[in-house]
């Protein structure tokens, strides 16, 4: 092993979800080129997670680039309360385009769990504003995961495991069950009729339930779930962080049931991994709900780097990608070969199921994952299972041979696995 770089240690970065006590010193990357890490000394790795999910073009796309560096050169940032400029509105009105039905109000900020706070601030004040201040609970999903603040965390199944310390702080939300089948569609349905009266709110990840373990439901669930906030009244927030821009086949997962959520949260691939960024957007009789003459109305939020100009041209970069190259067909045929490649691992022992939605696999093990990391690294690839799944979530232009790769190691290593059934409890997340 080649010495790390002079300046790797961890006297002063406190990492991410690391007991720092024992955190192995994270890989220096020195260069990234379309799913190639490059690292300090000189190894290569094939990334099957697009840092955490946001790279779907890949590292270094020279269109992105190009933009970014354009942007930089004419304006970097400017505060967004009485200026304005030209990325930003134009990056709106495009959310909006594509966006389904009237969601067509953004509100940007710079990271998912912001926006999803910022979600749950105008379900609850939208009930205020019509006079129903007694509507401020949310009603959140076993399985999800919202964010690391507070009222995300509140919203994030306790069982997930990430936020013990934390815990009954902020109110949790009422939890349910995915109304997947009859049994759970009807204590669903039961859950509601003698609460709804008390909530803002019903917050879902839109067909996969990402952190908190991938998780797949149908179309015909979110259907029912918006069905239910029909008919009681609820608002929708669809949290398609994760989901959003491809990533399950279609540009949101939500337009796979045809339902329109009354709020989108959007971020991760939002400016194809390279800065941060996440948007709110609501539909027509959200925002309307903060119209007025009174003051009090508006939606009092305004983060310091909000629709940063950086930011929003890399965003509009990344939509032009969409457009001009083949992403959701890259998606299906993506979805094709996990399907197909990654099926030899259903029959090794200690593997409990195997799924595929879009450009995402999982292998899920009957015990914890995180320990096979390094056996990762060891073989070129970079993946990062944790809790008991090794998943993969490439960029969308990874070609044939690489995605191979990836199926390849993934078996191997899981084959290894499954011979010596390690017996330790590893704790660990994302
Ligand atoms: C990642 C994620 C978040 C949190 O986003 P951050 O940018 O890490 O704050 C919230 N919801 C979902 C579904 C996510 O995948």
């Amino acid at each position: 092993m080649a010495e790390p770089p002079n300046w790797l240690n961890l006297d002063h970065v406190w990492l991410p979800y690391a007991q720092m006590a024992t955190a192995p010193l994270p890989l220096p990357v020195v260069g990234a080129q379309g799913v190639r890490l490059a690292l300090a000394d000189g190894r290569e790795l094939i990334d099957g997670i697009s840092s955490w999910w946001t790279a779907c073009h890949g590292y270094g796309h020279p269109h992105i680039v190009a933009a970014v560096q354009k942007q930089a050169a004419q304006l970097s940032h400017v505060m967004f309360a009485g200026l304005a400029h030209e990325p930003a509105y134009t990056l709106a009105a495009r959310l909006a385009a594509l966006l389904p039905g009237d969601l067509e109000h953004v509100f940007f900020s710079e990271s998912g769990s912001v926006s999803v706070e910022i979600a749950l601030k105008m379900a609850l004040q939208y009930w205020r504003n019509h006079g129903r201040p007694e509507r401020r609970r949310v009603l959140a999903f076993r399985g999800g995961y919202h964010g690391d603040t507070f009222m995300t965390m509140a919203a994030t199944d306790p069982a997930v495991g990430m936020h013990e310390a934390f815990r009954g702080i902020v109110p949790p939300a009422l939890f349910a069950d995915l109304p997947r089948d009859e049994a759970s569609a009807a204590a669903f349905h039961e859950l509601l009729d003698a609460q709804a009266p008390t909530l803002a709110a019903v917050v879902v990840e839109p067909l996969v339930q990402g952190a908190g373990g991938f998780r797949l439901h149908d179309a015909a669930t979110l259907a029912r779930i918006r069905a239910a906030c029909d008919f009681h009244g609820l608002l929708l927030v669809a949290d398609e962080i994760m989901t959003g821009f491809g990533r399950t086949g279609s540009l949101f997962a939500c337009q796979q049931a045809h339902a329109v959520p009354d709020i989108v949260c959007l971020s991760k691939a939002l400016t194809g991994g390279t800065l941060p960024l996440a948007a709110t957007v609501a539909r027509r009789h959200v925002f309307d709900a903060f119209r007025g003459e009174a003051f009090e109305r508006a939606l009092m939020h305004g983060p310091t780097y909000m629709a940063n100009a950086l930011a929003c041209a890399a965003a509009n970069a990344s939509l032009d990608l969409f457009e001009r190259e083949p992403r959701l067909l890259q998606v299906a045929a993506i979805e094709d070969q996990l399907r197909h490649e990654l099926e030899a691992c259903r029959s090794l022992p200690g593997v409990v199921d195997v799924r595929v939605k879009g450009a995402l696999g999982v292998v899920e093990l009957d015990g914890p994952a995180a320990g096979l990391r390094p056996a990762f690294v060891e073989r070129g690839v970079w993946l990062r299972p944790f809790g008991n799944v090794v998943y993969l979530m490439p960029p969308f232009v990874i070609d044939t041979a690489d995605l191979s790769r990836l199926t390849t190691t993934v078996w191997e290593v899981v084959a290894r696995w499954s011979r010596e059934r390690p017996k330790e409890k590893v704790r660990d997340v994302v």
